[in-house]
């Protein structure tokens, strides 16, 4: 074991469970104390794995975000999502959506009727990317890239894809607003990754089995932010899957706020009177919202 001062862990992270009701749990990463962000990602759920009984499923009724972008990718079931530009798209694993909130979109995330008419496993993640200062209030986006469109390395037993950004000499097809990574391993056991230190900031999340980094311990359900500047191996032992994910630093501090992201205190007061008032955008056949949390 590595002493604290040469480990290639600068800060492990335990998540926290919260439970959205019917039993859907996530264990929420980001933000933490330690990391309020990683790179330009400032929030990290880990979505199930969680089993749905015929007639049961997810459903987030419509609610705004600005500021942000999110990023959903699933390893099981599938999600509709809904928002106020008109899209309606579904999810399944390996895919990527990649929503830009900027100024201001509303969206819904709902069981597709046929998963929730059968009953349906759901494991994924929920990531938010904070947009940087100058590109805070552009015009929202919504895009859908299918898993057959998103790069791939597979080598030393460790199958790797790229969700967002640039890494491995690769690039993905979702359109970013600065430099940074998502990744999506999957290892066969005895596998090892060698992960580059090309961005400042980095992290490793072991989803389901215990990793090795640089023959320190990360395990199951835990997220290691990595020390700058070196790079480091990522091993292990048993079948397992993690992601590495990270980028340049952001440009300042964010405020957060229910599903707000700014770097303007008063831009997210303002965000919450405009949802209070119903001024933000609706989405086309629905007519449920989330409430603005009692403060
Ligand atoms: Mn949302």
């Amino acid at each position: 074991m590595n002493d604290a001062a040469n480990s290639a862990i600068a800060h492990l992270i335990d998540g926290r469970l919260h439970d959205l009701g019917d039993g859907f749990n996530v264990r929420r990463m980001l933000p933490h104390i330690q990391a309020r962000h990683v790179g330009p990602f400032v929030f990290f759920d880990h979505m199930g794995p969680v089993s749905f009984a015929p007639g049961r499923g997810i459903d987030v009724r419509p609610h705004p975000h600005i500021g942000l972008a999110t990023v959903t990718y699933l390893f099981d079931g599938a999600i509709r999502h809904r928002d106020s530009l008109g899209s309606v798209q579904d999810i399944r694993p390996g895919d990527v959506n990649w929503m830009t909130a900027g100024r201001g979109i509303v969206h819904s995330e709902r069981t597709p009727d046929a998963e929730r008419a059968a009953g349906h496993a759901v494991h994924g993640i929920q990531i938010w990317v904070a947009l940087p200062r100058d590109a805070e209030e552009i015009t929202p986006e919504f895009h859908h890239h299918p898993v057959s469109t998103l790069p791939v390395v597979e080598r030393d037993g460790v199958h790797v894809r790229l969700v967002v950004g640039e890494a491995l000499g690769l690039r993905a097809p979702v359109r970013v607003f600065a430099p940074m990574f998502y990744l999506a391993a999957e290892f066969s056991a005895g596998g090892r990754f060698i992960l580059p230190a090309e961005y400042a900031e980095r992290a490793v999340y072991a989803l389901d089995a215990d990793l090795s980094i640089d023959g320190e311990t990360l395990s199951a359900g835990r997220m290691a932010v990595l020390a700058a500047g070196r790079e480091v191996e990522i091993a292990a032992s048993a079948p397992a899957r993690a992601v590495f994910f990270g980028g340049a630093p952001l440009d300042g501090e964010r405020h957060l706020y229910w599903n707000f992201v700014s770097s303007s205190r008063a831009r997210i007061e303002q965000a919450k009177q405009d949802w209070i008032a119903q001024r933000f955008a609706q989405i086309p056949g629905e007519t449920e919202f989330i409430p603005l949390p009692a403060q």
